[in-house]
């Protein structure tokens, strides 16, 4: 088990559980960080006494800064300061749960000073998946997935074959609140319904991307990333359930796959213990008394989002940059009630083609590739200022 963690967006949905895994096993928290809650990481301050904090915010950090004057705890501020809580020497693993690309500079940051990432943050993988997979091998360190699905091809792996022998990666997906409905059905949809998820609760933008099934895209990359294999190794399979959270076929046709109760406390903390296993602060799984597990292929053409994120990976370079910027833009625009809900996948797909692609590329060229992205989706949106 590590003996200390950082933890990247501890405000969030991820965040929030990796502390109830910590405080389970008295895991020592040695940095936080998180965008401009300040009363809430007041209150995780005040429990975990990490020695630093940061706050994306300069005037919520201020704010902090006065909140917890009678603590240990040094506060930090904008980019820089979760940069130097992520790279902090005092902490062994990085729990990075930060929501999208924002992740991806303290990423660098904490294989540069050698810590192992327990990644939630997908898309640090999507937009920097080169660059983040070699830093980690050239630094030693490894890059444990807490991605649900993600962790259980990972606990499928454990005691493969040395060649690992992978003939396909089976990618389960809930469906989202929108299985079974045609384009047709989705043109008015609201705001509400899509963050109505079936099974999970999580942030507000995964939860948009489960109903656009965009997450799925961006899954099938991060997965490419974290085990090496071609995009079209990865199969997608919809599971109403969520009770398998993936599975790997061998090439002798034997699939082993994770099965339990849709509940991040069981990936966070295998990250956070890997390679072993303890008691963990969830309800067990009874399959008698759940009966019936369904499996169907994915409706790829209402949920476009898919084949999007597929080409973009099979293309390479700043592709999937591009998709994935354009789809944060894109899905914070929806939840502003700005956009309608079919237009997220229409601007990421047009945003991918207007990638203006390096195949070798390096952190800069990134980060402008996300702006360029998000400026795409904006002048877009310009056109029809009525809806803004
Ligand atoms: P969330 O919105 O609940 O929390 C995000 C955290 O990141 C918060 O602490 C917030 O303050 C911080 N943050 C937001 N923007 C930031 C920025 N620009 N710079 C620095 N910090 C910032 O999100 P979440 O649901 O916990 O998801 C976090 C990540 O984990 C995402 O990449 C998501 O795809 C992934 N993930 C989440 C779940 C889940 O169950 N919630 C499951 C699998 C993967
Ligand atoms: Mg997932």
């Amino acid at each position: 088990m590590t003996d200390s963690i950082i933890i990247l967006g501890s405000t969030g949905s991820i965040g929030t559980q990796t502390l109830e895994v910590a405080r389970a096993h008295g895991i020592r928290v040695h940095a936080l960080t998180a965008s401009s809650n300040a009363e809430k990481l007041e209150e995780q301050i005040r429990e975990f006494h990490p020695k630093k904090a940061a706050l994306l915010s300069e005037e919520a950090a201020e704010d902090l800064r006065v909140r917890v004057a009678d603590t240990d705890t040094e506060v930090l501020s904008g980019i820089g300061g979760i940069c130097d809580c992520a790279s902090d020497p005092g902490g062994e693993t990085v729990v990075n749960a930060i929501v999208g690309i924002a992740g991806l500079l303290p990423t660098m940051d904490a294989i540069s000073a050698g810590h192992n990432i327990a990644l939630a943050n997908k898309e640090t993988l999507v937009t920097g998946g080169k660059l983040v997979t070699r830093a980690a091998r050239e630094k030693g360190v490894k890059i444990l997935p807490v991605d649900s699905e993600h962790s259980a091809i990972f606990q499928s792996l454990q005691g493969a074959p040395k060649n690992r022998a992978i003939k396909k990666i089976l990618l389960t997906a809930s469906g989202g609140p929108f299985f079974g409905r045609t384009r047709d059905d989705l043109e008015e949809v609201t705001v509400e319904q899509a963050l109505n998820h079936p099974n999970w609760s999580m942030g507000a933008k995964i939860t948009i991307d489960s109903a656009t099934m965009m997450n799925k895209g961006l899954e099938i990359i991060e997965a490419c990333w974290l085990f090496g294999v071609p995009e079209d190794k990865i199969q997608v399979v919809v599971h109403r359930e969520s009770i398998l959270h993936s599975a790997v076929m061998f090439e002798d046709n034997a699939v082993i796959g994770q099965l339990g109760l849709p509940d991040m406390k069981i990936p966070i903390q295998y990250a956070l213990t890997y390679p072993d296993r303890f008691l963990c602060p969830t309800e067990e799984l009874d399959l008698a008394k759940l009966g019936t597990l369904t499996f169907a292929d994915p409706d790829t053409e209402t949920f476009d989002c898919l084949a999007i994120c597929r080409e973009a990976f099979r293309r390479g370079g700043l592709y999937p940059t591009a998709a994935n910027s354009a789809n944060e833009q894109a899905n914070a625009m929806f939840r502003q009630g700005r956009i309608k809900f079919l237009e997220i996948g229409e601007l990421v797909g047009e945003a991918m083609e207007a990638c203006d692609n390096k195949q070798d590329f390096n952190l800069p060229d990134v980060m402008a590739a996300d702006r360029l992205a998000r400026e795409f989706v904006m002048e877009r949106l310009g056109l029809r200022p009525a809806q803004l």
